[in-house]
């Protein structure tokens, strides 16, 4: 019979994305600068992540893939405080038993030797080998979902669009995260590797999107820099925010939104990639109402393109929540109806100064 672990771990790690958002996050906590992601036939034979963070500590070797152990909460406050957007724990226990999975590990102290670390499908560490290493880590998940034949199939079948989503997912965590190293590979059966896209360590995200989109992307891009003030009685939709919210009284201060949004443009050529990537203070998710909002206003410019939108939501944790969805990517946005409209009405007034 299947083990509760492994029932359990399935609702963590759902899909390839889930692995690469798994992996690619403990990579940014572990304060990588350097991050490699490799996939060989997009995915399906392996998922490798290598980056040149901290490294895992000898005395983690034994805990670091058991449920619920993390190096990740100091103290009790940190509960609250930590971005909730991960796992806490159960990201590599859950891989172990979902997959044929290996860490190769150096700490800067350890100079070039590193460890190889086995684990059994509980995540138990099985052996330690010796082997040559950089400092950091990288994590080997191969064959995911080989013992869960019906999700494996599913995989198999949706091969091409899990794997556009992930390198959409990839292209997110490259945008926002500034002065640190992407490069994306694939190696298909019997080809080469291909480069897939890369960034620079570059100083801000207008540069990430160079990288990746390209410089004439830039062209049809405004910098987004709206501040909404959500305090009560500004008018902004205070009444149907009263009727979302749980918490009228204990309002959140406002919401900055930053990053770069493609003008309405008229056929003059200057079109940048139909692409939309949403941010919460910096942690790529989901905000299919926020998309829809801005799609809006786009339209009501009688535009037909749809917009490319690279927005980060800066605000209080507390003025939402991310246990929605199994994978935790969709967030639920208090006042949100308050929000939206304000938003809106920001944008709007945008574009309606921009010359376009
Ligand atoms: P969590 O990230 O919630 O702590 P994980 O299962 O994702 O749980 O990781 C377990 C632990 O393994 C982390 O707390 C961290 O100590 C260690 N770890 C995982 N990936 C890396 C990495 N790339 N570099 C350094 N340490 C890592
Ligand atoms: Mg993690």
């Amino acid at each position: 019979g299947r083990s509760v672990h492994q029932i359990q771990s399935g609702q963590v790690i759902v899909d390839l994305n889930s692995v690469v958002k798994e992996l690619v996050e403990n990579s940014l906590d572990a304060g990588a600068t350097s991050i490699d992601v490799r996939f060989k036939n997009q995915g399906l034979d392996s998922v490798e992540v290598q980056d040149n963070g901290k490294g895992i500590s000898p005395e983690d070797y034994e805990t670091v893939a058991l449920k619920h152990h993390t190096s990740k909460l100091a103290s009790y406050d940190d509960l609250t405080t930590l971005d909730t957007f991960g796992f806490r724990g159960e990201a590599l226990s859950s891989l172990c038993a979902l997959s044929k999975f290996h860490i190769l590990t150096a700490r800067s102290e350890d100079g070039a030797v590193g460890k190889r670390l086995d684990f059994d499908i509980s995540g138990k560490l099985k052996s330690t080998t010796v082997a040559a290493a950089q400092k950091g880590t990288t994590v080997s998940v191969d064959e995911i979902f080989y013992n869960l034949p019906v999700r494996r199939k599913e995989l198999e079948k949706n091969s091409k669009r899990e794997y556009v989503k992930v390198l959409s997912l990839l292209h997110a965590y490259a945008c926002i995260s500034v002065g640190v190293r992407f490069s994306v590979s694939n190696q298909m059966p019997k080809g080469k590797k291909i480069a897939v896209f890369s960034t620079k360590s570059n100083t801000t995200t207008k540069e990430n999107i160079v990288n990746i989109y390209g410089a004439k992307t830039l062209l049809a891009l405004s910098r987004l820099d709206l501040s909404l003030d959500m305090a009560p009685g500004d008018g902004l939709g205070t009444q149907s925010a009263r009727n979302c919210s749980t918490q009228v009284t204990d309002r959140s201060p406002g919401i900055r939104i930053e990053g770069h949004i493609s003008r309405p443009v008229f056929g003059d050529g200057r079109q940048a990639p139909d692409r939309q990537m949403f941010f919460v203070n910096s942690r790529p998710c989901l905000l299919p109402q926020v998309s829809k909002a801005i799609n809006e206003v786009y339209k009501s410019f009688n535009t037909s393109q749809s917009p490319f939108i690279f927005a980060n939501l800066i605000m209080d944790t507390n003025s939402y929540d991310v246990n929605v969805s199994p994978d935790k990517r969709t967030i639920m946005l208090h006042d949100q109806t308050a929000l939206l409209e304000s938003l809106k009405t920001a944008l709007t007034k945008m574009f309606d100064q921009t010359d376009h």
